[in-house]
C-alpha cells in the first residue's frame, strides 16, 4: 500500500496510528483462535489429531493455555489491506493493540508448544505415550 507520505516523496514515519498501513499482510486479520481444554489423555490427543486433520488448523500452547489456531482470513479484510467494516467492526478487533504484534515478531516465538501439522502432533503423541500406536485396542 502506498502511503500519502510516500506519494509526496517524504520518508514515511511509523507511529502507532500509521503502523498498520506498513503491515501489507494485515496478519492479525488472517486467523482466529479458540481456547481448548488442556489435553492430558491419549483420547484428548487423538481428538486434537482429528481437529488437525482439517485444513488450515494448527494448535499451540502458550502461557494462557492451549489453543486452536484457525488460519482463515477475515471475509472483511480488503485485498489491499484494511478493514471494509471498520466503523462497525467487532469489539475484539477494537481491543486488539498494535503495540507489539505479529508485525514485530512471529506469534510462534511466544509459544511453548506449536503443532503446525498433523504429522508434528502425531510425532509428539508417539513420544509422549508409549502405547500410542496401540490406543485403538487399549480399552
Ligand atoms: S495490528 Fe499488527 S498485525 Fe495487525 S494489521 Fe496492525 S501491524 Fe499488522
Ligand atoms: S472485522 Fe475488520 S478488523 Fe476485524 S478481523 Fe475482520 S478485517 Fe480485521
Amino acid at each position: 500500500m502506498t502511503t500519502e507520505t510516500e506519494k509526496a516523496g517524504e520518508i514515511p514515519v511509523m507511529t502507532p496510528e500509521t503502523k498498520c498501513s506498513f503491515c501489507h499482510r494485515s496478519i492479525c486479520c488472517t486467523y482466529t483462535t479458540q481456547e481448548i481444554d488442556t489435553p492430558r489423555s491419549m483420547d484428548d490427543f487423538d481428538h486434537m489429531l482429528w481437529q488437525m486433520a482439517h485444513q488450515n488448523i494448527q494448535i499451540y500452547k502458550d502461557e494462557d493455555g492451549w489453543f486452536l489456531l484457525i488460519n482463515n482470513r477475515c471475509r472483511f479484510l480488503k485485498d489491499e489491506g484494511g478493514c471494509s467494516i471498520y466503523d462497525s467492526r467487532p469489539q475484539v478487533c477494537r481491543d486488539y493493540s498494535n503495540d507489539y504484534c505479529e508485525y514485530d515478531e512471529p506469534a510462534e516465538n511466544g509459544f511453548d508448544k506449536f503443532f503446525d501439522s498433523y504429522e508434528s502432533l502425531e510425532a509428539y503423541c508417539r513420544k509422549r505415550f508409549k502405547k500410542w500406536d496401540k490406543r485403538y485396542t487399549a480399552e
